[in-house]
């Protein structure tokens, strides 16, 4: 059989009866569960027992009293439970209470009076105060959790170890965390009468432009970039921004309905980070490719060696032949080329060890180096223009020199196509320095290949080229303290390439040249 307890429509109601006649007490809880209530009482005669009661873990719903009780009356328990800081609907309900003594019991906090010959005005004054205390109740809560929301995200945004502004759409800072102030080197108050936008290196705008407007257009949610920072002493900082937008559902005065939110991470660090892997990997990438370099030049070396020894000797026999002045000619050529590929063999491709005393003036290595190329540049339609400014015979190197000369003639040739092509060689002394040029009019290289063409192995030649031309070269020209440039132009009308070469004058030539 249901009892009252279960009855899912009865209202749990607590309810604590200041009342010192029993039989009234009794009354008016009949009263409150014919209205529907489930009712949990205590009936209080004494400030202790009201303390006891006021002490116990559930809180009560209602308080009705009797106005005067011989030892304790209405005033007093409103005093109490008022100092315990409870909010509890208190009513008083009398059969003799008057109009000043309810009056000022109402003003002490009371929150409605009943006389017991009007029982019929309790239950909607109950009701009434149950549902106003119910409305105090969740305005103390909302207020609880709205100080607590703010104090949660005072203390994320202004602990937080990255940078954060609300802006409006303008870009006028609202809020500035502490950590995004230090970052720009500003005052939290000067920030507050600026843009964010000033603190943007301005050259970069266009990277963000599109996004942003989409962004207050509603047509994005959010984006990420990085740009950089130029703080108020003028320091510059690279940043990544997360960039997002709050719509404001209520209108509040003075508050824009928009606010745009930004996150501001230094990343300066993750930056040269970046940049020291990256260089690190190319620094292996160039070790590895320089440790194959030694090996191939090693076994190389070895494996020519000795054939070598074999045609110096038979070039030696050669000579005491009898053979035409021309076939002599050609003859010696070969000697000095064949002497030039022993040289290469012994020094390795690492860079040329000197000969002490052993020098070649630089009109004679320019020559040898024309004379060498002669045959295919005619073969291929290429016409080698020289043109020597007086004074380069004075000026005398290291022969190994002339492979820096000959790896720049026959990159030139290659670069040509079959209809041929003209190869400008100049070379003049300026002071105390040299200047050679080789220049052509081939293909040229590609403005993305300009930065690889010195690395070596790097060859756009495939199985034809060994990509260690020019690396060769730069290195030897760098030995010499000299000074390499490239100009290179893939145009359609202009195309080429000129290969500058500056070498410091070495002031007297050293003793015993082979040629002078
Ligand atoms: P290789 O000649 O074996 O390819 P190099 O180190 O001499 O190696 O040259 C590297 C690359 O640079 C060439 O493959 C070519 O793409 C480019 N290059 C060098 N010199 C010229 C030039 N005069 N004209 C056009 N491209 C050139
Ligand atoms: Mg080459």
């Amino acid at each position: 059989m249901p009892t009252g307890d279960l009855n899912p429509n009865l209202r749990p109601l607590r309810v604590l009866v200041i009342e010192d006649y029993e039989e009234d007490a009794i009354l008016l809880l009949r009263h409150l569960a014919r209205a529907g209530y489930d009712v949990d009482s205590r009936r209080i005669e004494t400030a202790d027992e009201l303390r006891a009661a006021l002490d116990e873990p559930a809180p009560w719903d209602l308080a009705l009293a009797d106005y005067t009780l011989p030892s304790f009356g209405a005033r007093d328990a409103l005093s109490i439970i008022q100092k315990r800081g409870a909010d509890i609907p208190f009513i008083i309900v009398s059969g003799t209470i008057d109009e000043v003594s309810a009056v000022s019991a109402m003003r002490a906090g009371a929150h409605d009076y009943v006389l017991k010959g009007h029982i019929d005005r309790l239950l909607p004054a109950i009701e009434r105060e149950l549902a106003d205390a119910e409305r105090r109740h969740e305005r103390v809560r909302t207020e609880a959790e709205l100080r607590l929301a703010q104090r949660r995200f005072s203390a994320t945004f202004n602990q937080a170890a990255v940078g954060m502004a609300h802006t409006a759409p303008d870009g006028r800072f609202i809020l500035v965390n502490q950590r995004l102030a230090e970052c720009l080197n500003a005052s939290l108050d000067e920030l507050l009468t600026m843009r964010l936008r000033a603190f943007l290196m301005p050259e970069e705008d266009a990277i963000d432009e599109e996004l942003y407007a989409e962004l207050l257009a509603g047509k994005r949610s959010g984006y990420r970039v990085e740009r950089t920072i130029v703080c108020s002493d003028g320091s510059t900082l690279p940043a990544q921004l997360t960039v997002s937008m709050l719509v404001h559902d209520g209108d509040i005065p003075g508050v824009p309905t928009t606010t745009v939110l930004w996150v501001v991470e230094d990343i300066s660090a993750r930056k040269v980070a970046e940049q020291e892997t990256a260089d690190l990997m190319q620094r292996l990438i160039n070790s590895e490719r320089l440790a194959a370099a030694g090996r191939m030049a090693n076994t190389l070396a070895h494996e020519i060696n000795n054939p070598l020894e074999a045609l110096t000797n038979i070039f030696f026999l050669l000579q005491d032949q009898p053979l035409t002045p021309q076939a002599q000619e050609l003859l010696a050529i070969g000697a000095r080329e064949l002497e030039r590929v022993g040289h290469i063999t012994r020094s390795t491709l690492s860079f040329y060890r000197k000969v002490p005393g052993r020098t070649l003036n630089l009109r004679a290595m320019l020559d040898e180096v024309v004379q060498l190329f002669a045959t295919r540049a005619a073969q291929h339609h290429v016409t080698l223009h020289t043109r020597y400014a007086p004074g380069i015979e004075s000026v005398h190197y290291d022969p190994s020199l002339r492979q820096v000369f000959a790896n720049l003639v026959a990159n030139a040739l290659e670069a040509m196509s079959t209809a041929g092509g003209q190869v400008h060689i100049r070379a003049r002394v300026l002071a105390d320095t040299v200047s050679v040029l080789i220049a052509d009019n081939g293909h040229g290289i590609d403005a993305a290949n300009l930065a690889c063409v010195f690395e070596p192995f790097f060859t756009t030649k495939g199985e034809r080229g060994t990509g260690l031309g020019l690396w060769v070269t730069r290195g030897m020209v760098e030995e010499q303290r000299g000074r390499l440039q490239l100009r290179s132009s893939t145009g359609h009308d202009r195309h080429g390439t000129a290969i500058r070469i500056t070498l410091p004058v070495v002031s007297a030539p050293a003793a015993d040249p082979i040629i002078s």
